[in-house]
């Protein structure tokens, strides 16, 4: 008989921590799998891979990974080659591309786990050709740079490499591909100027699975889709996109405790350089989540450049009240202006949404003059996780 109690006392000790944390992220994996299944429908008859660099940009790879993986993804994607270690426990089945490529040192991961290396330049398709010499066949990818100008063949090198008549023989990649520098702006004559550069290479690279499009290309349309999509911020609920993000659901939610509520009078000063002044007597929520946790001190509620430079103030989200962020943001703490929400309705030790259903990733990157991947992948480790399994 299976013995189930250890696992049970692990998951009451887990909830008991979620409850008794300080600042909590609630990751609703089931999200991810519908956001997925919607890039997956968007591209059409593209395959949608998923994107799981950066620990599933900032979610955790593991459980991300798992979840995808069960609802049938088989291709990911990943920067570095210990991030694809990583996922593939979780991933046994699947094609783990590894965007960065491989370097000298790196070789044996890709053996060992079974990745496929993105190659990148003239120098890691020599290097993988003399390790594959000595080691067997190995699947690679190869990325094309047409007009990024970040990693990548150029478009002649990769011509020139098509045009090889040696090469079927020495280098056949599984894959293809390249990266738009503005998918996310639908009208940018540069994405059309990389679309024809890409048709270029996939037919001169005829019968090799091709890619080009990450989240925001998708929403392009047809012709950007090609075998394989890559979506990544879109499968946390984020745009890539300007309003795109309407389309998917929310996938993580940032809580953070009330630690105490303080009355201060008008004239009074709030937090560190006293750039907030009271315009009226006030409730103030001082709320356990700082810079350190990712609650980026650009949206703070006054005193920093960015807070001069764009208009839409952070806020937090408590009772059915949106409340603003009051003065700096510091390490540790956030103060909020709790006044218009009625006394009766808070109360220390109550948790206030940071990021989630009522404050959209994006808004929290807008009003810290950011993107919301970067939000997403400062959250950092003091927030007690909780993970929302598929229904
Ligand atoms: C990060 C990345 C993606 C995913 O981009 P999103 O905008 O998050 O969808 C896809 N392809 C490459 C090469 C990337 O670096």
């Amino acid at each position: 008989m299976t013995d189930y109690s250890n696992e049970l006392i692990d998951e009451e000790a887990e909830a008991e921590a979620f409850e008794s944390a300080a600042s909590r992220l609630t990751v609703d994996l089931g999200a991810i799998v519908e956001n997925w299944k919607t890039m997956q429908r968007l591209s059409g008859s593209a395959r949608a891979a998923a994107v799981l660099k950066a620990d599933a940009y900032g979610l955790g790879v593991e459980d991300v990974g798992e979840a995808l993986y069960e609802a049938g993804a088989r291709d990911f994607f990943v920067a570095l080659p210990e991030e694809g270690a990583n996922l593939r426990t979780f991933a046994p089945e699947a094609r783990i591309f590894v965007l960065s490529g491989m370097w000298p040192g790196s070789e044996q991961f890709f053996f060992d786990y079974d990745l496929v290396p993105v190659l990148i330049s003239r120098e890691q398709i020599a290097l993988f050709s003399a390790v594959t010499s000595e080691h067997g066949e190995h699947p690679c990818a190869l990325q094309v740079d047409t007009g990024f100008n970040r990693l990548g063949l150029s478009v002649e090198e990769a011509l020139e490499l098509a045009e090889d008549t040696a090469r079927p023989a020495t280098f056949s990649p599984v894959l293809i591909l390249s990266h738009l520098a503005c998918g996310d702006d639908a009208n940018a004559e540069m994405n059309r100027e990389q679309l024809e550069r890409f048709r270029l290479i996939a037919d001169a690279f005829e019968g090799i699975e091709t890619s080009l499009s990450a989240s925001a290309g998708i929403f392009l349309g047809s012709d950007y889709h090609f075998d394989l999509t890559r979506p990544g911020i879109a499968l946390y609920g984020g745009d890539s996109q300007p309003g795109t993000a309407k389309q998917l659901k929310t996938v993580a939610t940032a809580e953070a405790r009330i630690l105490q509520i303080r009355n201060a009078k008008a004239g009074e000063t709030v937090s560190y350089g006293a750039t907030w002044k009271l315009e009226r007597d006030s409730r103030l929520a001082i709320v356990a989540t700082g810079y350190a946790d990712g609650y980026m001190r650009a949206q703070s509620g006054s005193g920093t450049p960015v807070r001069d430079a764009v208009k839409i103030e952070g806020h937090g989200y408590i009772a059915g009240h949106r409340v603003p962020i009051a003065g700096r943001i510091t390490m540790d703490l956030t103060i909020f202006d709790v006044t218009d929400v009625p006394e009766s309705k808070i109360r220390p030790g109550d948790f206030i949404e940071l990021i989630g259903p009522h404050i959209p990733v994006d808004e929290a990157a807008e009003a810290a003059g950011t993107i919301g991947y970067e939000i997403l992948t400062s959250l950092g480790l003091r927030y007690q996780r909780r993970y929302i399994q598929p229904s």
